[in-house]
């Protein structure tokens, strides 16, 4: 018999904005198995909404961490060093473009707004392993971090965030095969679009997700818990001979021919 039962290991999930976020989703899920969580916050803005998220899951941390503030990411491996000593999961659900750059054209995507794009949806995913992985080599982990069709196909207003998928995919290769001698697994979940903060601010979301149910085999949207569900797998021993993968939840859209 095979199930999940995550008591006794540990999970770093981080993008947490609202009860909306795929990470939230994915929280929950690995909760119920009965893994330790903590939750990472952005900035101020968002303590509240997290914290008040977290009461509703005893016994959660929460964190600050702004992945363009080294010193946050180091706080937060000290923090988990001393409270749980090891990693076993880390959930990267982060991304973040500047409005204007992905409400215009593509080819008029400033230096700093495509730097920013990149450092803080792909870079930051290299960066806090690196700086959390003395405790996720310890018992070895499983690492999921969220990417979406854009990474590979043009698809309009995604712009700058496109090329930031495209590079996270590729530095989720290039980490599997360089972290898999210490037995951490690194996989990305190709979510289908899921009304979100961060979805929303793609110019002609709500477009793109009436076209995505029309389209996908399924004939209909996916959800945040599919998600959830998808990352329980992957961060569970379930899927111990899976790394540097991309996994579509996105109810049969990629494998369509039209
Ligand atoms: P979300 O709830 O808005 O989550 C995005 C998270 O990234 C927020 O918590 C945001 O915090 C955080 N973030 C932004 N800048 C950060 C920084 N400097 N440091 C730390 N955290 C930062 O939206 P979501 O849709 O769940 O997004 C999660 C992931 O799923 C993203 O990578 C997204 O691209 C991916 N994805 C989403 C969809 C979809 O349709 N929703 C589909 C495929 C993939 P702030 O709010 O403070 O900026």
């Amino acid at each position: 018999m095979y199930s999940i039962d995550l008591s006794g290991r540990h999970a770093l999930v981080m993008g947490v904005a609202n009860h909306r976020s795929l990470s939230w989703a994915i929280a929950q899920c690995l909760h119920q198995a009965g893994a330790e969580l903590c939750l990472t916050y952005a900035g101020e803005r968002l303590q509240s909404t997290v914290e008040e998220l977290a009461r509703s899951l005893p016994g959660v941390i929460v964190l600050e961490c702004d992945v363009t503030r080294d010193e946050t990411i180091d706080a937060v491996a000290k923090t988990l060093g001393e409270r749980w000593g090891s990693i076993e999961m880390l959930v990267h659900g982060i991304a973040f473009a500047k409005k204007e750059d992905l409400e215009g054209a593509f080819v008029a995507t400033s230096r700093d707004g495509f730097q920013l794009a990149l450092e803080v949806s792909a870079y930051s995913l290299l960066n806090v392993t690196h700086r959390v992985l003395p405790l996720l080599e310890k018992n070895g982990g499983s690492i999921v971090t969220l990417s979406y069709l854009a990474a590979e196909r043009a698809v309009p207003s995604y712009n700058v965030m496109g090329s930031a998928k495209a590079v996270l995919e590729q530095s989720v290769r290039q980490l599997a095969y360089e972290l898999g001698p210490k037995n951490v697994r690194v996989n990305a979940i190709s979510a289908g679009p899921v009304s979100t903060l961060a979805a929303r601010g793609i110019h002609g979301f709500t477009d793109m997700l009436k076209k995505h149910a029309e389209r996908c085999a399924l004939k209909r949207n996916i959800t945040k818990e599919e998600v959830g569900k998808a990352a329980l797998f992957l961060l569970s021993d379930l899927s111990s001979g899976i790394t540097g993968e991309v996994i579509y939840v996105d109810a049969g859209y990629r494998m369509m021919g039209w």
